[in-house]
């Protein structure tokens, strides 16, 4: 494909506001794409290379504008150029403002010279990307040179932008994803015709309704109805599994290819791959009673705060060694070098791991998050840093192993199971994973894992296959608990069999003027000596008892956390707290301090607001 013809399908793309008509016409570009589809695919995502290969043509904006100038002849400077930036706001505008060499433009430079092909640019971005060291700067601007010099306007916009990175066309991935299932996977066989072995069943069924009398009506609309339905459900298959086959190569390019050449078939028989890393599953914020209630038993797991790392290894193969990948799928292997050896020396077998990696100190506990930053992607130095930082590897999942000659692909296998594998491979540096069905044992081992120095615990579906790159529920981040609040003590319950001496649980409320109105109970976090101490303090203001109830003088404060405040009718103040926890007495607080039923509306309404997919920005790796 010419140049030309790619750059004049990106100003249409750019110039169309509706989105399925710019899927239409990206599902065109990629049917008349021929040998260039890869490329172009990529193209029009702004890459030279697939995400999971982190080589770049490592152009700055300076060369760019540079070799600008330079094609856009003697009397304009990059400094000129700069200019036009600064007044137009993008680089595509400003190189389609100048007249180039080529056979349109200024033809005083490069005049006579071939039409450039996707090929050519697509190679000499590659033949940048590998020029590295001394020289290597003005041989890029050089090379940049020569192409600027044979762009019309529309070839300059787009080259510029694809220089940079920037395509700005208003083509994102869903886009791309959805154009190649509609050019070489839809029923009647695609934009594209009957290119590849894709599309089965072909054509059939659509013309020969409509245009008949108004007779058999009833049938038409059932039978038409049913083939909406079938094409529907073509359309979810075909687009799940070009999803899929994504998800587990990260080449768009590569998928459009497989798309059109071996279909629905060609893309499910796509496999994660080691040495090929795939994007990170990332979690939603989620409260252990979410957990509990969505996935009935719960894989509990510690929450380490590090950066986040994927190990590749084949043992053996060609004696490559582990290689590790960042969450954005860096390859940051030599920062890393102890885990390295580690992977090296205990794995056996061919494997794909997920995992965090932890700076610790010399007793093995956890450092700072930050601690790790000083590790993680470091260049330069790596020896010296790595006497004064220790880093370790926590992984949590396994998303391939080998046996034999077999190499399993686990993603679509439970969690269960994963972990399973991922205690055979790598049984010293694999996660504990507990299974559980109760917000108390959560909660419990959420304080362990705190007092040993980490961040809190992950919930995860213990039924979930590992889906790379989606931040869906099935992986909870805890949400530690929003705020405490103090409330006050206002009546409790004996306890039961060893505990029957003792009060057990506690009725608990806040003010409302000059009222106290009961908000929960509260009956969990309290040892034994706890509820000695309490029913000590509370025994001296019981007003009346019932039965195991008991009506007690507001006097003594607890502090309780809580997961959430419901509205609630079973309470005077309106409310409840969604299992409140013990956290302590208030000894300094006295009952007129209790926090108030307009904090508790406050609290109630603001957690309602809260988002669920909020992400912690602390830089890229993590999450
Ligand atoms: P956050 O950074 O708060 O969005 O939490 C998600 C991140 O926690 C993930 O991307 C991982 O880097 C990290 N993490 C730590 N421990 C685990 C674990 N056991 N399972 C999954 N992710 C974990």
């Amino acid at each position: 494909m010419e140049f030309a013809a790619f750059a004049e399908r990106v100003e249409r793309l750019e110039s169309e506001p509706a989105d399925l008509e710019t899927t239409a016409l990206v599902a065109e570009l990629f049917a008349d794409a021929g040998d260039d589809l890869e490329t172009v695919t990529r193209f029009l995502l702004g890459r030279t290379y697939p995400a999971h290969d982190d080589r770049t043509i490592d152009v700055g904006p300076a060369s760019c504008r540079e070799a600008i100038a330079r094609a856009a002849g003697p009397n304009v400077t990059a400094e000129d150029v700069e200019e036009r930036l600064a007044s137009r706001g993008e680089i595509g505008a400003v190189a389609a403002g100048f007249d180039f060499g080529g056979q349109r433009g200024l033809s005083a430079f490069g005049a006579g010279s071939d039409p450039l092909s996707v090929a050519e640019v697509d190679g000499t971005l590659r033949e940048l990307a590998a020029s590295t060291g001394e020289g290597s700067e003005s041989y890029k601007v050089d090379a940049l040179f020569g192409l600027f010099n044979r762009c019309d306007p529309a070839e300059a916009k787009t080259l510029a932008r694809l220089v940079l990175g920037e395509m700005r066309i208003g083509v994102g991935e869903g886009t791309v994803r959805d154009a190649i299932a509609e050019a070489f996977l839809a029923e009647d066989g695609g934009v594209g015709g009957d290119e590849g072995g894709g599309g089965e069943g072909g054509g059939g069924g659509e013309g020969d309704g409509e245009d008949g009398g108004a007779d058999n009506e009833g049938e038409e609309n059932a039978e038409s109805a049913t083939d909406e339905e079938n094409a529907e459900s073509a359309t979810d298959e075909a687009n799940a599994a070009v999803e899929r086959a994504l998800q587990v190569t990260n080449d768009y390019g590569h998928v459009a290819r497989l798309a059109r050449e071996s279909g629905i078939e060609g893309l499910n028989a796509e496999r994660i791959r080691v040495g090929r890393p795939v994007q990170a599953m990332l979690a939603q914020a989620g409260t252990a009673a979410d957990a509990v209630e969505s996935f009935g038993e719960v894989a509990v797991e510690t929450k380490f705060d590090g950066a986040r790392v994927q190990v590749h290894y084949a043992p053996g193969s060609d004696g490559a060694g582990p290689r590790l990948y960042s969450r954005n799928m860096d390859d940051v292997t030599d920062a890393l070098p102890e885990i390295v050896e580690y992977v090296s020396e205990r794995v056996e077998v061919p494997v794909v791991l997920d995992g965090e990696i932890v700076a610790v100190d010399d007793d093995g506990s956890p450092l700072p998050f930050q601690e790790v930053l000083r590790r993680f992607r470091r260049k330069h130095d790596v020896d010296r840093m790595r006497e004064a930082v220790t880093c370790r590897l926590h992984a949590f999942d396994c998303l391939l192993v080998g046996d034999d000659d077999e190499l399993d692909d686990l993603l679509a296998k439970p969690l269960r199971l994963r972990h399973d594998r991922l205690v055979d491979v790598v049984p010293d540096a694999a996660a504990d994973l507990r299974t559980v069905d109760d917000v108390e044992t959560i909660a419990r081992l959420e304080s362990t894992a705190l007092e040993a120095g980490h961040e809190g615990v992950m919930l995860k579906d213990p039924a979930s296959a590992y889906t790379p790159g989606n931040r869906g529920r099935e992986w909870l981040k805890r949400k530690p608990d929003v705020e405490t609040l103090d409330a006050v003590v206002v009546g409790a319950e004996w306890g039961e069999g060893r505990r029957a001496e003792l009060f057990g649980t506690f009725l608990l409320a806040v003010r409302d003027g000059d009222e106290y109105e009961p908000i929960g109970k509260v009956a969990t976090g309290l040892s034994d000596e706890e509820l000695e101490d309490l029913t000590a303090r509370l025994e001296p203001h019981v007003v009346a008892e019932s039965g195991t109830e008991l009506r007690i003088r507001p006097e003594v404060v607890l502090e309780v956390g809580y997961e959430e405040i419901q509205t609630s009718p079973t309470y005077g103040s309106g409310y409840a707290l969604r299992f409140p926890r013990f956290v302590g007495v208030r000894e300094d607080k006295s009952a007129g301090d209790v926090d108030t039923l307009e904090r508790v509306a406050r609290l109630a309404d603001g957690e309602g607001g809260s988002d669920e997919n909020e992400t912690k920005d602390d830089g890229p790796d993590r999450a």
